[in-house]
């Protein structure tokens, strides 16, 4: 009998140690063995192998055949990031199954028939999909190894090393494979139920290549001449603290994803106790009303990440999750295919997640709002109640499946909170959960998928202009990332950027900005060209793999980061530095090591109360489930009724940012995940690009408000008349006009 496949019942007596069972075993993994080349002394998972160890534990020693045994042409390229040695593959059907029912990608299957089957995909091409490498763990022999770490080490020569993957707000647990204490040569899955169910996305299992590229910047660098050159801590830190203290309050922050609380809190610290300024910001487009981060924040709207998988329903807005939080698009998958949630997927842009979708919306970008408004109002319909005929539309279809489901879990894209009328359109998701009643129901409620990986836990320790550290209040608000812009050299004089490169990730304009502004003061691993021309102090930054501290899960579980290898070269810790410079501005700090760091961030937001890193430990911690978020300021939605959203022109073209999880410097940084840059992109419709007479390949010029681009044209059939689709930081979304070029 197969334990796995075999239900416990009364009565029944197990025996594992009986001669019957021994010889059982033993006969098990004969046939196992059958075809097995045993290369294990050559082999790259020699030592952590489980067929290795179960055949120690189980099996007979010895074997009956002498028969030759299969060969095939080994290893061969599956993807450029798997290698198949197909002679070592027992035929589980781990990988085909993954690649069916996890990641439902469909591209592996079984070819061929009996003792000749073999696993491939199902046209021949290589196995590219965003989670391939999760097999290269499933597989329990040495068939699927990975081209980056073949041949890189023995488990005796590594230890492991725990954390958290910052590259996406997915946040992963990992496991880094650390040789010598000062290279990670592997991730592997930490699984956590309540994070990522043990998955990883490529991105986050190869990326930990750009940590040891050769581009990456690993001392202070200053600009001489308009050139920037290494230089002494000393110097670097004196040009820094000089610049500061020359603009003071007329300095400006901005905060990328990748961020700690613990350096988030100082940078804001810096900012608003040391030099005076109000003007920090961690939100790429649009401000964040202030008691609306509060009432988005409240525990009883809140849903946990493991909530989706018992979800009646799920309603995803605005966001493509494969793209900006992969690990969450497979908690979707999950929950449609194995309790069969209804999905709805609301969205201006197709979703890779439409044919899992009960019901789909589509809107012309911008037009959020509306839709929002629309569904909050259809819930109480008669079609959507079932009460009258005439078969529902999208809407009240969607209405109905709301309506119906036990628990409601909705998924939301910062980007909604976006642009001009982000407050209207948070007004509307805010009364839509009014309406759903989510407060009231334990496993439902809201998650937000911020823009940046950390965008939660940098809101909360007081990254934003209009909230400080709790998401209090301030008394005078600051400006916002898009008023920086504007305002600098005219008002604002010095820029600090900590982990976010404007030219990238950033809205139009930002160029000129940097040209205008008196300093500009970088903490960086890699610079494009715009800041390696205007930055006047760039102070290296330590990696996520060399790092201390705390990031906060979109769901507000609070996670250790842990400093896996030693810093490279002259790399000091932001916290460090951010210290540093707090002293050399008359203005010391009591924080001596990272935890202490922790502390004063735990102390000055008053629902971590006091929350210590034993507490968060190796799983994390949500703060929602503690005491000390009744500390959370109350607050109620307000009882205005809904503005009517403004038409979107059915006219001309509307840009939305389209983010991709391949754009960036770790894609570019690390060899094995170059193959996946992608350059900029404007996805079409078909219909659009017959019009504009352009075909995918072709170079077109986008202009939004006197900003251009030039992009290469990709024309989706899926994508609606009247949309285009850029990565974000191109151009504001908005009216396009585009060109060929
Ligand atoms: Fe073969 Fe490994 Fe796939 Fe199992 S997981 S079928 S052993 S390649
Ligand atoms: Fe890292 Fe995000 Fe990928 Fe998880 S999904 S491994 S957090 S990049």
């Amino acid at each position: 009998q197969a334990a796995c496949a075999t239900g416990v019942r009364d009565g029944m007596v197990v025996s594992t140690v009986s001669d019957r069972a021994r010889e059982a075993q033993e006969a098990v993994l004969e046939f196992l063995l059958v075809n097995h080349p045993l290369d294990c002394p050559v082999c790259d998972k020699g030592g952590e192998c489980p067929l290795q160890d179960i055949s120690f534990g189980w099996g007979a020693g010895r074997s009956r055949y002498i028969e030759p045994k299969r060969h095939y042409k080994k290893p061969l390229e599956l993807s450029p990031l798997v290698a198949i040695d197909r002679e070592r593959c027992i035929l589980c059907f781990r990988c085909v199954r993954f690649s069916q029912e996890v990641a439902e990608d469909y591209q592996l299957v079984c070819l061929e028939r009996g003792d000749h089957t073999f696993v491939g995909t199902h046209d021949g091409r290589p196995y590219v999909a965003p989670f391939s490498g999760n097999i290269i763990e499933l597989c329990p022999v040495g068939a699927l190894t990975s081209t980056a770490y073949r041949f890189r080490a023995r488990p005796w020569d590594v230890e492991e090393a725990g954390s958290v993957c910052t590259l996406c707000p997915s946040q992963c647990n990992v496991k880094f494979t650390v040789r010598d204490d000062t290279r990670v040569v592997r991730v592997l899955a930490r699984d956590n139920a309540e994070v990522d169910d043990g998955w990883l996305c490529d991105k986050g299992r190869f990326g930990y290549q750009a940590i040891h590229s050769p581009e990456r910047i690993t001392a202070p660098m200053v600009s001489d001449g308009g050139v920037l050159r290494e230089v002494s801590w000393e110097r670097a830190l004196d040009e820094a603290a000089s610049a500061l203290k020359r603009s003071g309050e007329r300095t400006a922050a901005l905060v990328g994803g990748q961020t700690t609380n613990e350096e988030g809190f100082l940078v804001q610290h810096l900012m608003r106790e040391v030099l005076g300024s109000p003007h920090v910001d961690s939100r790429p487009g649009g401000a964040l009303d202030a008691g609306q981060a509060r009432l988005l924040a409240r525990p009883d709207l809140s849903a946990r990440v493991s909530d989706i998988d018992h979800a009646g329903a799920v309603l995803v807005i605005d966001t493509e999750l494969v793209d900006e939080s992969p690990i969450v698009d497979l908690r979707v998958r999950k929950a449609v295919r194995r309790n069969a949630a209804k999905l709805i997927v609301a969205s201006s842009r197709p979703s890779t997640l439409d044919p899992n979708a009960a019901a789909t919306l589509r809107f012309a970008p911008g037009g959020v709002e509306g839709v929002l408004g629309r569904l909050a109002a259809a819930l109480d319909s008669p079609r959507a109640r079932g009460e009258s005929d005439g078969g529902p539309d999208g809407l009240d279809a969607a209405a109905a499946l709301l309506r119906d489901a036990d628990d409601v879990v909705v998924i939301w894209g910062e980007r909604v909170s976006h642009g001009g009328r982000g407050r209207q359109a948070v007004e509307a998701l805010i009364a839509l959960a009014g309406a759903l009643g989510l407060a009231d129901r334990p496993e439902s409620g809201l998650i937000e998928i911020p823009a940046g990986a950390n965008g939660r836990g940098l809101r909360e320790v007081g990254c934003l202009p209009n909230a400080g550290p709790g998401l209090a209040d301030i008394e005078a608000p600051g400006m916002g990332t898009a008023d920086v812009r504007d305002a600098l050299g005219d008002g604002l004089s010095a820029l600090l950027l900590v982990h976010i490169d404007p030219e990238r990730e950033l809205s139009g304009g930002w160029e000129a900005a940097l040209e205008r502004a008196g300093s500009v003061i970088a903490f960086a691993d890699f610079t494009g060209d715009v800041m390696a021309e205007h930055a006047d102090v760039i102070f290296p930054t330590a990696s996520y793999a060399e790092k201390e501290g705390t990031v906060t899960h979109p769901d507000g579980r609070l996670q250790r980061v842990r400093q896996a290898i030693g810093h490279p070269h002259e790399v000091h810790p932001e916290w460090q530095v951010l210290v540093e410079l707090c002293a050399r501005l008359d203005a010391p700090l009591d924080a001596h090591t990272a935890p202490m760091v922790t502390e004063l961030v735990a102390a000055a937001v008053p629902f971590y109360g006091g929350l210590t890193l034993d507490e968060i430990g190796g799983k994390g911690l949500r703060w929602q489930e503690r005491d000390a978020a009744s500390a959370l300021p109350a607050e109620e939605p307000s009882d205005e009724p809904l503005e009517d959203a403004p038409d979107v022109p059915s006219d001309g073209l509307r840009l939305e940012s389209a983010p991709s999880l391949w754009t960036g410097h770790v894609t570019e940084n690390a060899p094995a995940l170059r193959f996946l840059a992608i350059g900029p992109r404007a996805e079409l419709s078909p219909d659009d690009a017959r019009h504009l007479e352009v075909r995918s390949g072709d170079d077109v010029l986008l202009a939004v408000n006197g900003d251009r681009v030039r992009a290469t044209a990709t024309v989706r059939s899926a994508i609606p008349p009247g949309s285009v689709f850029l990565a974000p930081g191109m151009l504001e979304p908005g009216a396009v006009e585009v060109t060929k070029a």
